[in-house]
């Protein structure tokens, strides 16, 4: 077989890359310290640990079923009941993926035909985009204000009578903004005509910061009724290469859910969905004390790296920090992104990287994610590297 001929029939001919793995990678080879890829440099909770290696050996390893064990579904379902007094089936509405990515793309692809319009809210994390693409549907990109918050206007102009989904996401990555519960209000204003479904991505759930609690899709029954609210636990336990996560529909919204997701994923790892059901039993106060715990982390990033030479963005959720630097610089993000790994040694995301045009508004996102060692010394490389590069 001639597989050059293969080229031209890609599905996603104009998709490189991810910057995740490029950056992470470039930081590996030139011994950077990697503020790029968000993912904590310390391990989970011990006892998680503790409780992974028991179910390993205890043999509890084989399939689970298909939409998630019965006592981890359970765990969720109270725990969202317990935060936005919502109130999923764990049976038929909560449905365990092999990550976040793996549930928005299955809830895409599930309700999507082709020529479907999805829209999804600019910039945003690089997987929606592909996802669309490959379900075969049209992205429809909508970007968010200067501020990156909701511009309505725009959104209220972009939806059409194709328009099958939209995708929204708060925290927010890259820009660590959220969302609040007036936004929400709007949001299901503007649908409350339409049949558009939407699929609430809130990785990022457990770090909103400054007293001002998450605002879930879940806590809002009118969204809540057309919505897949896609929660990780890769980020709540600082396990990120478990790959589980979970989506939580309701009931019809679920059906084709798992419709999709039967065949796609099947089913997801057994001993670690024990572990997670055992730790959420013994620890419901974890997701308390993991916003403290982020919320200290930020200050400390800031306070870090207040002196660089960028200008720090408003934080409100998430564990990424955006920091300007066209004060500065006329180089493209992707460059300056590229020579600071390389040349500084410290690894930064180009925003850009999360718009589908590649604009370019002169930022980079740090992930503060880590140790304290580790934020100190990339504090000092950055300092150093921005007095050569720029
Ligand atoms: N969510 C992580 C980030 O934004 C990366 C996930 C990934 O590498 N696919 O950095």
């Amino acid at each position: 077989m001639d597989f050059e001929s293969l080229k031209p029939q890609s599905r996603l001919p104009a998709v490189g890359t991810t910057i995740f793995t490029v950056m992470s990678q470039l930081a590996q080879q030139h011994g950077a310290i990697n503020l790029s890829q968000g993912f904590p440099d310390y391990s989970g909770p011990p006892a998680l640990m503790d409780h992974y290696c028991r179910h390993l050996h205890a043999g509890d390893n084989q399939y689970a079923p298909m939409a998630g064990l019965v006592r981890l579904r359970e765990a969720i379902a109270d725990k969202v009941a317990a935060l936005y007094d919502a109130h999923y089936d764990p049976e038929h509405e909560i449905t365990v993926t092999a990550g976040a990515t793996q549930g928005v793309y299955t809830a895409i692809t599930c309700l999507t035909r082709p020529g479907d319009e999805v829209i999804v809210l600019e910039p945003c994390f690089d997987s929606y985009g592909p996802g669309i693409l490959l379900a075969n549907a049209r992205i429809v990109p909508v970007r968010l204000d200067h501020d990156y918050r909701p511009d309505w206007a725009a959104l209220a102009q972009a939806i059409t009578p194709r328009t099958r989904l939209l995708i929204i996401n708060s925290p927010h990555n890259p820009t660590g903004r959220n969302w609040h519960r007036e936004d929400l209000d709007r949001l299901a204003a503007l649908l409350r005509p339409t049949p558009i479904a939407v699929i609430s991505d809130e990785v990022y759930e457990h770090m909103s910061y400054d007293g001002v609690a998450h605002a879930s899709v879940a806590a809002h029954p009118e969204l809540r009724a057309r919505s897949f609210v896609i929660s990780s636990f890769g980020k709540t336990f600082h396990v990120t290469g478990w790959k589980i996560a979970y989506c939580c529909a309701p009931r019809e919204l679920s059906t084709e859910f798992r419709r999709s997701h039967q065949f796609i994923t099947f089913c997801v790892n057994t001993p670690g969905q024990h572990a997670l059901a055992d730790f959420m039993r013994d620890r419901p106060d974890w997701p308390a004390e993991l916003n403290a715990f982020y919320q200290q982390r930020r200050d400390h990033f800031r306070a870090l790296f207040s002196d660089c030479g960028l200008h720090l963005q408003p934080c409100e959720g998430t564990y990424f920090q955006l920091a300007d630097y066209g004060h500065l610089s006329d180089l493209p993000d992707r460059e300056l992104a590229r020579r600071l790994t390389i040349e500084g040694g410290v690894a930064a995301i180009p925003v850009s990287a999360f718009h589908s045009d590649g604009e370019d508004r002169k930022v980079l996102r740090f992930c503060f994610a880590k140790r304290e060692e580790t934020l100190a010394e990339g504090a000092r490389r950055l300092r150093l590297a921005l007095q050569t590069i720029v």
